[in-house]
């Protein structure tokens, strides 16, 4: 596994980047990760607080961090230490307090709602830990759901046939074939979590956001989920960013970061 180099400052950080095979002094102060050279997506700086009758909470502190495209990364931490503050500031669902997030050489973080929706919607997939998924539909629908609300219904029907197709191609890699026209409550977890990664990939995302995907999984479920993200990003050269609590999930993914303290931290 090649974890997150360290950098204990922006110098450091601007200076030529070595090999992805050199090692780094481990450094005991507060230290800045760089994943990547090819970076899909970074932060710079990142600073989000939250505000109860007027007194600031800090979550994040000052994120610097590179997420290298076509890889996945995973970014552990404890329950509030703020992950899902920083995924949901990466999908462009919420706005730093402060710094920046930059995706494919442009900054987000400050464009208008409407791009910023246009690029969760043609660029960015999302998982959570609860899948969200409709009862009354199939496991086939549900997956479909995406591009019935995207294209509308003219659009919709006349390339039904190419999304259906995607669709299946979809559920066939996440082992799903069988369980077409299943309804969600005939699934089980591992099941259900493994059609939302479906819907999340139908509109051919380029970068994947997962938040605690497997927190409601039994391990070996937990395991199957993990296989079929980790075959989904070679497959689909898709970029995967992961938060988890769980060290032990956490180590499948190709780079691993640290959270605490609202800042990120050595492994
Ligand atoms: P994690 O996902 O690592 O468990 P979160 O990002 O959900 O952590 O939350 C980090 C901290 O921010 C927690 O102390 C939480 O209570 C607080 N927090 C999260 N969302 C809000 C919010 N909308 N308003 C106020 N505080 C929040
Ligand atoms: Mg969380």
């Amino acid at each position: 596994m090649n974890n997150a180099r360290l950098f204990k400052n922006q110098d450091d950080m601007d200076s030529t980047l070595p090999s992805a095979s050199s090692n780094f002094p481990v450094s005991n102060g507060p230290v800045q990760l760089r994943v990547v050279k090819n970076a899909a997506m970074k932060t710079v700086d990142l600073r989000k607080s939250y505000y109860k009758h007027r007194v600031e909470l800090p979550v994040l502190k000052g994120v610097d961090l590179e997420i290298e495209e076509g890889q996945f990364t995973a970014i552990i931490g404890q329950s509030g230490s703020g992950k899902s503050t920083l995924l949901h500031l990466m999908g462009t669902l919420d706005a730093p307090t402060e710094g920046e997030i930059w995706y494919d050489g442009a900054r987000i973080d400050n464009m208008s709602a409407r791009h910023r929706e246009h690029i969760r919607n043609q660029e960015f997939g999302m998982i959570f830990q609860f899948y969200h998924l409709l009862p009354e539909l199939t496991t086939l629908e549900n997956v479909l759901v995406p591009r019935m609300v995207q294209c509308g219904i003219f659009k919709y029907w006349r390339q039904k046939r190419e999304f259906t197709n995607r669709a299946m191609e979809l559920l066939d890699r996440v082992g799903l074939s069988h369980r077409l026209h299943h309804k969600p409550s005939q699934l089980s977890g591992g099941e259900m979590q493994r059609t939302a990664i479906a819907r999340a990939l139908i509109s051919k995302p380029r970068l994947l956001l997962a938040d605690e995907p497997t927190g409601n999984l039994d391990r070996e479920n937990g395991e199957i989920v993990m296989s079929s993200l980790m075959t989904l990003c070679r497959d689909e050269q898709l970029t995967i960013v992961m938060v988890t609590h769980d060290e032990e999930i956490a180590n499948t993914a190709d780079h691993i970061v640290r959270l605490a303290d609202g800042r990120l931290a050595a492994i």
